[in-house]
């Protein structure tokens, strides 16, 4: 069976006690009402890592991840934040590629691409997001664009590499707006992907790896999500700032 992951990405919120106290909320709440399979995973800023990753350690299915890293182990890039570490964190995920990323920091394939690797030599688990802007899905191209975007990016990797990597479908319309793709909206798109992982790598590996979907997901709205059966969990951005509503967005993963 498929990995189940629930993952949050706090992206730029949260000052460091606020987040501590967050990360322990939601522990505690998933450590009481949580009884399934699923995964959680607690995608900070990069100063909470460490203490997160700490006050984590010993509760069942709960990790951390980052929401980038530089690509080099090290070296005189003032300002950045090497693979190494945020691995030496404690933290096992890396989320790269995210659509904000792509767009304010100008991320493109190459780049990603060695974002991706790096992370992979450093131990990490990307978790790649990709998917279509608005203008894409209105002239119906979304298909082959996220084909494209898979192809670009994944296709470099050998095949022990794809296993270790999660793929987030999150359509840039979705992401912070308010708007949700249809869950069978969302099942087309991510048994494309599926099949395009297939396609290049087989079935046995595109069956194993798990594909989150992202987009304004919301307690109210998840269950329906995640009951689709190309749909392996989500990526959460604004409700991941609340421990109740996340909670319960996990608990909406039956798994
Ligand atoms: C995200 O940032 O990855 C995201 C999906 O955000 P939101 O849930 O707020 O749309």
């Amino acid at each position: 069976m498929r990995k189940k992951i629930v993952a949050g990405n706090w992206k730029m919120f949260k000052t460091y006690a606020q987040g501590l106290e967050l990360a322990s909320e939601v522990a505690h709440m998933v450590q009481d009402e949580v009884h399934g399979q699923v995964e959680v995973v607690l995608g900070t800023p990069y100063i909470h890592l460490y203490a997160v990753a700490r006050q984590v350690a010993g509760v069942a299915r709960i990790s951390v991840a980052a929401q980038n890293c530089h690509q080099a182990t090290e070296g005189a890039y003032t300002g950045e934040v090497s693979v190494t570490q945020v691995a030496s964190t404690g933290a096992q995920y890396v989320i790269l590629g995210h659509s904000e990323r792509r767009q304010y920091f100008a991320e493109g394939a190459a780049l990603l691409l060695s974002k991706v690797q790096a992370a992979l030599a450093a131990g990490l688990k990307p978790i790649f997001c990709l998917g279509e802007t608005q203008d894409i899905r209105e002239a119906g191209t979304q298909d082959d664009f996220v084909r494209g975007q898979v192809a670009d990016v994944l296709y470099k990797l050998t095949p022990a590499e794809m296993a270790q990597v999660v793929i987030a479908y999150e359509p840039v319309w979705a992401i912070g707006t308010g708007l949700t793709a249809t869950p069978a909206q969302a099942q087309d798109i991510h048994a494309v992907i599926r099949k395009a992982i297939a396609t290049h790598f087989g079935d046995e590996l595109a069956q194993a790896t798990p594909i989150l979907y992202g987009g304004s997901v919301k307690a109210s709205n998840a269950e329906e999500l995640f009951a689709q059966p190309d749909i392996d969990g989500g990526l959460v951005g604004g409700a991941s700032l609340q421990s109740r509503e996340f909670t319960n967005i996990v608990k909406a993963m039956r798994a």
